[in-house]
């Protein structure tokens, strides 16, 4: 056996960033969602090859201080928390302050970024983990990043990810999801320079639910407005007559989140039973508005999954919210929309 060691900094990051890091959206979910974290009404986002070659994000929220820029990353800095305590209310996107190191470690990064007060910006650049250069430069308000090359540096990484078609459809699932839990941030996605998704920031989810899903379902929704048992549910239902061959138009966000919660899909599909044919699933956009200290958002790095503290109370809410609001009668016509 050898002796037992200490692995360096970087190889730590490196193994690291795999909790995180797993493929180009990846990369693109934590910083878009840094740049909402930031106050940002708008972010761009551009990729090439999938965003295996090339992202670029940039977004008009508040900058990051020159004399913050390297702690910025540093593995587990953030400046979302403090103490645990802080992790029962918490109002950001993130808090781990997992995402840049991880980012810097498995690709080519550079940032240009600049706070309203400062006269000039700041330009850093970081490879593998390693500083490159940080120098002042002339930059607009906001924060841009711009991620080359991802797993350049880790073969074994690279070899997994899938054809940039395949990678280009993960970032577009993600930012659809992120523009439906954001509606008063405007975002535009451009793959290979053609633009894919493009929301107003109006702040209008139907607005959000036309840009994303075209407008034959925006014609054929329904507003739900519930609350009970501390849970708020807001958001937009599919009448009946659209639904859909699969699960993948049930769209639920929790405080902001865009979450996976097969507890919901069970509630909302029940509570559809009635009214639409077997094998059929619901077209759903809902938002769920709850105490964080009702769910737990601290479950998995990437809080896709998250744990509720009353599981049968909230099953019971959501079934009784959708129900009721599907026996409202002017639901039975379909909206056709002329061409
Ligand atoms: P976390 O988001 O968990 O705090 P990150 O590693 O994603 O950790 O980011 C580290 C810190 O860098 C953030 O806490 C924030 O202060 C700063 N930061 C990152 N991206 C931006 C941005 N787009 N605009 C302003 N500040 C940012
Ligand atoms: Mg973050």
């Amino acid at each position: 056996m050898p002796h037992i060691h200490i692995l360096d900094q970087i190889t730590i990051d490196k193994i690291a960033a795999g909790e995180v890091i797993e493929r180009p959206a990846s990369i693109v979910k934590e910083l878009v969602e840094n740049a909402i974290d930031a106050g940002s009404t708008s972010v761009k986002i551009e990729i090439k090859d999938g965003g295996i070659s090339f992202i670029r994000i940039t977004d008009n929220g508040c900058g990051i201080p020159q004399d913050e820029v390297q702690r910025a990353f540093l593995r587990h800095s953030t400046s979302k928390i403090e103490t645990v305590e802080d992790l029962s209310h918490i109002a950001s996107l993130g808090f781990r302050g997992e995402a840049l190191s991880s980012i810097a470690a498995v690709t080519r990064t550079e940032l240009i970024t600049k706070t309203a007060d400062a006269e000039l910006g700041t330009r850093y650049v970081i490879e593998g983990g390693k500083e490159v250069s940080l120098e002042d430069t002339g930059a607009p308000n906001g924060t841009t990043f711009l991620v080359h090359q991802l797993f350049y540096n880790v073969p074994a990484r690279r070899k997994f990810l899938k054809t940039p078609m395949t990678e280009a459809g993960h970032v577009q699932d993600l930012l659809m999801h992120l523009a439906l839990s954001h509606p008063e941030v405007a975002f535009q996605f451009l793959n290979n320079g053609q633009e894919k998704l493009r929301t107003s920031g109006n702040g209008k989810l139907k607005d959000v639910i036309y840009n994303v899903y075209g407008r034959d379902v925006a014609a054929n929704l329904i507003e739900i407005d519930y609350e009970k048992n501390g849970i708020h549910i807001t958001g937009f239902l599919g009448k009946p007559i659209i639904t859909r061959g699969n699960r993948n138009f049930e769209n639920f966000f929790v405080n902001g989140r865009y979450v996976k919660s097969a507890m919901i899909s069970k509630s909302v599909e029940d509570a559809y039973r009635d009214f639409v044919m077997q094998h059929k699933f619901p077209f759903a956009v809902l938002h769920f508005h709850l105490s964080g200290e009702n769910v737990d958002i601290n479950v998995h790095p990437t809080k896709m999954e998250l744990r509720f503290s009353r599981q049968q109370e909230v099953y019971n809410t959501v079934f009784e919210a959708v129900h009721r609001t599907l026996l409202e009668p002017e639901l039975i016509q379909k909206t056709e929309v002329p061409d």
